[in-house]
């Protein structure tokens, strides 16, 4: 339903859920956020999520607070698949815990897409659809060469092969810069700040950082980096130019 997420150098946390506050217009059933620590070698991801209003969220992260960090990621759930619990509150990550995802919209092929991942030996933590897109790039991450655009080409790899509608965030551990988001038949806005990025399901995501703005097209993909800035393809890796317009209304 909701999505925002942040590379720079504010307090990343701080950031998504003052993303999601301004997404809750939209109406949810649950909350999340995941957010990267440690330097470039030996990264982790943590995550909280909680069934119902933000504030149910905010009470968790104030008994288990998240370590302050530079990359972060925020979810607030429309169920579709799997009842609005905990458990299937995003993100979803990754068996080993690498990989951190949130969607908005339907994969319509997951049954499909889950029975091969569980036939490679993976188990399940939640009923949605969106859980498979965590495996699926755990899955592939590792087959493709170490170095900048790695993620990117992962989410790539991924996205070809889903159906139906999705704005895609993921995060790795192994990324220390890097965020990267994906579309189809579902809304994804890029915010460009001064030596930080946002990403967000709309321009509330992020309208009380900056107002410059990139609209993602039909099946595109992009890596937003701290260092390497703003990198926008379709799904075969062919260079793509999203729409840049500055956001004129009051935040
Ligand atoms: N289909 C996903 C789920 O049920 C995402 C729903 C949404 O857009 O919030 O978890």
């Amino acid at each position: 339903c909701g999505i925002v997420g942040y590379v720079g150098p504010q307090n990343a946390l701080d950031v998504v859920l003052e993303g999601l506050r301004r997404l809750e217009y939209r109406g949810y059933d649950s909350a999340g956020v995941a957010v990267r620590v440690g330097g470039s070698g030996g990264g982790q991801l943590a995550s909280a999520k909680k069934a119902g209003k933000l504030a149910n969220l905010e009470k968790v992260l104030a008994d288990q607070p998240l370590p302050e960090s530079t990359i972060g990621i925020g979810h607030t759930r429309w169920a579709t698949h799997g009842g609005p619990t905990d458990r299937n509150a995003h993100p979803h990550l990754s068996a080993d815990g690498r990989v951190a995802v949130i969607h908005n919209g339907i994969i319509e092929n997951f049954a499909a897409l889950r029975a091969e991942c569980e036939a490679a030996g993976v188990e399940f933590r939640s009923d949605t659809d969106t859980e498979v897109v965590a495996h699926l790039l755990a899955a592939v991450y590792p087959e493709l060469p170490e170095g900048p655009g790695r993620l990117a080409e992962a989410l790539r790899a991924v996205s070809r092969r889903l159906e139906g509608a999705f704005t895609l965030v993921a995060a790795h551990a192994d990324e220390p810069d890097t965020l990267v988001a994906s579309r189809r038949n579902s809304p994804l806005v890029v915010g460009v700040g001064d030596g930080e990025y946002f990403l967000g399901s709309d321009v509330a995501a992020f309208i009380a950082h900056t107002r410059e703005a990139r609209e993602l097209g039909q099946d595109q993909v992009v890596e937003i980096d701290r260092t390497r800035g703003l990198t926008v393809t379709d799904f075969d890796g062919a260079p793509a130019e999203p729409v840049a317009y500055t956001v004129d209304w009051d935040a």
